[in-house]
């Protein structure tokens, strides 16, 4: 005889262990030392309303396929809930079938643990057209809709809209970095445009900032572009980071600009990729302010103008401060997210005829004058200028 649906669930209530919800509570709050897979298998939409926190979500009718994927470890402790306690119970059977060893369904499900006001959490608020613009982001766990959003509320300031500005800034309107501060009083010229790809031959003679704003606003309408038309000085360093920014990606490659970076990102507690390129040699760091080493750690007075290249007559391999620039705006959006290593205490550089990486160690120096136990730098010090005509790449 065929079986009914009451049958087959009372079969399942055989062969699934259930857990309460004051239990599956209790474990929810111990999974920072005991850590527990949430898996929730409720419809889409069902999930965007709110689930509980750090579920995972697998809807019903795609467990089958996607759970080798998103639940890798067989053995890992999995309670499976629903909205009321019934498709979960299925769900933790199906993954029983396959093999997974710790799997409990919760009972009832999320209607009673919202019921309960036990935590709910709701995704971000992103538009259907942003979901759809970074599901390549989305479908990365380490990004996901709360890393974009994390991006879209990102604030970055660019020194300098050429060589490395140019790349990085292309890529973080790209990755959805909400706001971009671009600092430059230059005019777009011809002879920028053998890397400086966010210009364009129609622009020449256009402000940067202007020329780089409407490529940005261009790539990517949900970015917003806050334009400094000025170079960076003594005199706005505090009302420009003032405006509040998470990170600084440096491209200025001229000493005074580079110590006055370092001075004014330990004043101000803000993160600064630096990267610097030369011919065919580029390098990257990523200064964390009174964590890492800062520039003065490693060099705590300029050179002597005499001994320092002329930066603005120096060549350079159009491609090189692309790739540069974009490994800066990976650090920038690396620190956004909270994820993987940063370049602190380490200096990249990139040999581009020999096509070598190094990685060089960094350490802070107690006695640095900007950031050791006894900083001696509490203001702004203008450098005489040398190398100051333009931003040099
Ligand atoms: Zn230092």
């Amino acid at each position: 005889m065929a079986k009914t649906y009451s049958d087959l669930f009372a079969e399942l209530r055989q062969s699934v262990k259930t857990m309460p919800l004051d239990e599956v509570k209790a474990r929810f709050d111990a999974r920072a030392s005991r850590p527990v897979t949430l898996l929730d298998v409720r419809e889409k939409d069902e999930f965007r309303a709110g689930y509980i926190p750090g579920a995972v979500h697998i809807a019903r009718a795609y467990l089958e396929a996607q759970a080798e994927q998103k639940l890798p470890d067989k053995n890992a402790e999995i309670i499976v809930y629903c909205a009321s306690g019934n498709r979960s119970l299925f769900a933790a059977k199906t993954l029983l079938d396959f093999g997974y060893t710790n799997v409990v369904s919760a009972n009832p499900g999320f209607v009673r643990w919202k019921d309960l006001r036990y935590p709910v959490e709701t995704p971000p608020n992103l538009t259907p057209a942003q979901l759809d613009r970074y599901s390549r982001h989305i479908l990365l766990p380490e990004v996901g809709e709360r890393g974009q959003e994390k991006l879209l509320k990102g604030r970055v300031l660019l020194l300098g809209a050429g060589g490395l500005g140019a790349p990085a800034a292309l890529y973080l309107a790209a990755a959805g970095v909400g706001t971009l501060g671009l600092v430059d009083a230059d005019e777009v010229d011809a002879s920028n445009l053998q890397r400086q790809i966010i210009h364009a031959t129609s622009r020449i003679g256009m402000a940067k900032v202007d020329s780089a704003e409407k490529a940005l606003v261009d790539l990517n309408p949900d970015v917003k572009v806050v334009k400094y038309k000025e170079r960076f000085l003594s005199s706005n360093a505090d009302r420009i980071l003032g405006d509040g920014w998470d990170v600084i990606v440096d491209g200025c490659d001229n000493f005074p600009t580079r110590y006055l970076v370092n001075d004014a990102s330990l004043f101000h507690k803000t993160p600064v990729v630096h990267g610097s390129i030369f011919r065919f040699d580029g390098q990257v760091t990523t200064f964390m302010p009174w964590d890492g080493p800062c520039y003065r750690c490693l060099y705590p007075e300029p050179p002597p103008p005499e001994l320092s290249p002329s930066c603005s007559e120096a060549g350079v391999l159009g491609i090189l401060p692309g790739l540069i620039g974009i490994l800066q705006a990976t650090e920038a959006v690396k620190l956004i997210l909270g994820q993987g290593e940063l370049l602190k205490g380490r200096l990249l550089t990139y040999d581009s005829m020999k096509m070598t990486f190094r990685t060089l160690k960094l350490r802070r120096d107690p006695n640095c004058p900007a950031c050791g136990k006894n900083p001696t730098i509490k203001e702004y010090i203008d450098y005489e200028g040398f190398c100051l005509g333009t931003a040099p790449h």
